[in-house]
């Protein structure tokens, strides 16, 4: 039977204060557009199992095959940045830990 890596996510959510005008470009933030938000969102896509040597694996195929009906499955303001200069307000922590 193949043995295959899967990958468990936890979130973890916090507040932070933004300031009304961009310190990079001093546009008002409350402009519509005026900010870009990066988040995840969870896909599906089809695969088969593979084995290279003694190691298997699963393989994709195409990204976003099948994206969710819902929003339940996206994970919002990862990043916050400027849309105009880019000045980034804030980057989520990426921590990957090692498999258990
Ligand atoms: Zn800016």
């Amino acid at each position: 039977m193949p043995t295959i890596t899967v990958t468990d996510v936890a979130i973890r959510s916090r507040d932070i204060k933004l300031p009304g005008t961009c310190p990079g470009c001093h546009r008002c933030l409350q402009a519509d557009g005026a900010l870009k938000l990066w988040g995840f969102a969870d896909e599906s896509r089809s695969g088969r199992l593979r084995r290279a040597g003694d190691v298997d694996s699963v393989a994709g195929l195409v990204l976003g095959d099948d994206l969710p009906k819902s929003g339940e499955t996206f994970i919002d303001n990862v990043a916050i940045s400027c849309r105009y200069c880019n000045h980034m307000f804030v980057e989520g922590a990426f921590t990957v830990w090692p498999a258990r």
